[in-house]
């Protein structure tokens, strides 16, 4: 397997921009050796080489939520990232998931699909994850392991989404294509994903490189790159945004101590931090990109 080539779009010029230690798991991890990443002259696209082996087993185990989220238990989940989905439902809106078939690609726990339950008409796991399946279907979803199950089960998605998976992904086309193909004509796919172009990354990049890359991201994507693997997939309309995650005690943190975690700074209240988000955001160099794409 040639791991130097471009998986978005198959060139052969692609140069090294990183070669040091990369997080081995979540935060406060091991770093290790042996990876570097690369950038696609011709895309732009920034990928991990070699490749980590053995990877559908790795997302179908239990092995990358123990590693990169210390535990696999629901409620450590829920308690962990239910406060994500707040944006993500008002990002999309309420009134674009009323009585439609959402499915939500790399659902792990569920916690998207719980939130929109009472407002979507089906909601459709694609999870490769064993260990939330019998939870999924609890919890009122249908759930598959993988986007062709759901040919075979011939569900059509109205609103499609992935948030924070497809850097997870090795056949990325692929991966959007099968959501292409699952989606009906004019349905919208929302993906977002960590960028390469973050706040911290520009004013920190010596502290920041060796936590920014890890062993679990494959693959890391800008503005320009997103659009070319959704225009390759057929997607007619693609709209960009910027999703900032954090707060300014980050960026804090990290120039003052080259770790992460949250800066003492009680004068910054929670309206300062709103208008800062959505500065990072207007400025492009935000933490994630969270992109709209019409079939
Ligand atoms: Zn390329």
């Amino acid at each position: 397997m040639n791991t130097q080539k471009c998986r978005i779009c198959s060139s052969d010029n692609c140069h090294v921009i990183y070669d040091g230690p990369i997080r081995s798991g979540g935060v406060g991890s091991e770093f290790v050796d042996g990876y570097t990443y690369r950038r696609c002259e011709a895309c732009t696209f920034v990928f991990i080489d070699p490749v980590p082996k053995d990877l559908d087993d790795y997302y179908e185990s239990e092995r990358y939520r123990l590693q990169f989220h210390y535990g696999k238990e629901v409620e450590e989940m829920q308690a962990l990232y239910d406060q994500e989905q707040n944006v993500r439902v008002s990002r999309i809106g309420i009134e674009n998931m009323r009585n439609k078939t959402v499915v939500d690609f790399g659902a792990g726990a569920g916690l998207f699909l719980d939130s929109i339950k009472g407002v979507a008409k089906k909601t459709v796991a694609v999870e490769p994850s064993g260990a939330y399946q019998e939870h999924l279907k609890a919890r009122g979803h249908l759930s598959y392991r993988y986007a062709d199950e759901l040919r075979e089960a011939s569900v059509i998605a109205e609103v499609a989404t992935s948030f924070d998976v497809i850097e997870h992904i090795y056949d990325v086309n692929q991966f959007v294509k099968g959501i292409y193909e699952t989606l009906a004509d004019g349905g919208a796919f929302y993906v977002s994903m960590p960028q390469e172009n973050d706040i911290v990354r520009l004013l920190c990049p010596d502290q920041y490189e060796s936590f920014f890359y890890q062993t679990a991201h494959l693959n890391y994507f800008n503005a320009k790159t997103i659009e070319i693997v959704l225009m390759k997939a057929r997607f007619q309309e693609i709209k960009i945004a910027y999703l900032h995650k954090y707060d300014m005690r980050n960026v804090v943190q990290w120039a003052q101590h080259g770790k992460p975690g949250e800066s003492d700074a009680p004068m910054l209240d929670e309206h300062f931090h709103a208008i800062y988000r959505q500065e990072i955001e207007r400025l492009e160099i935000a933490s994630h990109l969270f992109v709209i794409a019409i079939k």
